[in-house]
């Protein structure tokens, strides 16, 4: 059995941000704007008290609508995905809903966003042997391939030195 398709398996909740900022909509459009400048983001979910999702308030929904308060500008009926989605049916939907992030339900309630970056991370761990053309899943730096043991699987001298 070759695990070529390891990254076919993955699941939301494996690559998805856990730590989501969330607002309110009772919140002021002034402060969901800069909480979108701050943590440089596009668009951020709207919960409940329960932390259910009603809602998601995107840049385009503060600089385009009138309205002083989230709920009055955030589109409802926002798309979402449960955090057991397998990652190409996310891929599917950031490609045909031109959207980048999404929040990631568990029973209803938000625990995370996933993200078109969350993607590229994942295709990155996929070492592609230059000799053997074998394919290996590896979250750390792929010393040598293990199918012909090249050692220059790595050749990249862009990874982050340790501690980065
Ligand atoms: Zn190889």
């Amino acid at each position: 059995m070759s695990n070529d398709d390891n990254s076919a398996e993955l699941k939301v909740r494996d690559v998805m941000t856990a730590k989501v900022i969330t607002v309110r909509e009772n919140v002021t459009k002034q402060q969901a704007a800069r909480l979108l400048a701050q943590h440089r983001i596009s668009g951020l979910p709207v919960v409940n008290e329960d932390d259910v999702l009603v809602g998601v308030v995107s840049e385009l929904d503060v600089i385009s609508k009138k309205g002083q308060r989230v709920g009055d500008i955030m589109t409802r009926n926002a798309i979402s995905v449960a955090a057991d989605t397998n990652l190409d049916d996310v891929s599917h939907i950031f490609v045909h809903e031109h959207i980048r992030r999404l929040p990631v339900l568990e029973q209803g309630k938000v625990v995370g966003i996933v993200s078109r970056a969350d993607l590229v991370r994942e295709v990155a761990k996929n070492w592609l042997c230059p000799v053997c053309g074998e394919v290996t899943y590896s979250e750390g730096v792929l010393e040598r391939c293990p199918r012909c043991l090249a050692t220059d699987i790595a050749t990249t001298s862009e990874v982050s030195p340790p501690g980065s």
